[in-house]
């Protein structure tokens, strides 16, 4: 096995870890289906100042990841930066990376037309990598 192939076994088991999160994440309750998308409504009200899950089938205050947010800038950008990564975000972002990496496999194993296809595709994988965490994704040779 080339280290290039480790490396497209290592992304597909980060992106299985972090697609499972996800959809544990999604899981709101054992009697509905997931709801993956989720918002931030800001403001002072009481109610206000939380992250909602879109389409909650049991929407009420005391969930818990319904928490107030907006006594700080630090909490309120925090809770606008965990709904652009909400669980559909995610599972939309690894299903897209896991076609990305079947594409890019097919050519390093020959399924190429230009010769220029190969060392690109290599290097779209060790990018690839590089988002997931591989910490010498520039380092690895194939
Ligand atoms: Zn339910």
């Amino acid at each position: 096995m080339t280290d290039l192939e480790r490396m497209a076994v290592w992304l597909r088991d980060v992106m299985d870890a972090a697609e499972l999160a996800a959809q544990k994440a999604a899981e709101v309750c054992g009697c509905h289906p997931p709801a993956p998308s989720w918002s931030f409504r800001d403001g002072d009200e009481p109610t206000d100042g939380r992250i909602l899950v879109v389409d909650d089938p049991h929407p009420r205050p005391k969930r818990k990841i319904g928490r107030r947010w907006n006594t700080s800038y630090e909490g309120l950008f925090m809770a606008q930066h965990i709904v652009r990564h909400d669980p559909a975000a995610v599972l939309r972002r690894i299903a897209a990376d896991r076609m990305m990496l079947a594409d890019l496999e097919r050519i390093t194993k020959g399924d190429y037309i230009d010769d220029g296809e190969l060392p690109l595709a290599e290097h779209v994988i060790r990018r690839l990598a590089e988002g997931y965490g591989w910490p010498t994704a520039t380092e690895v040779s194939t």
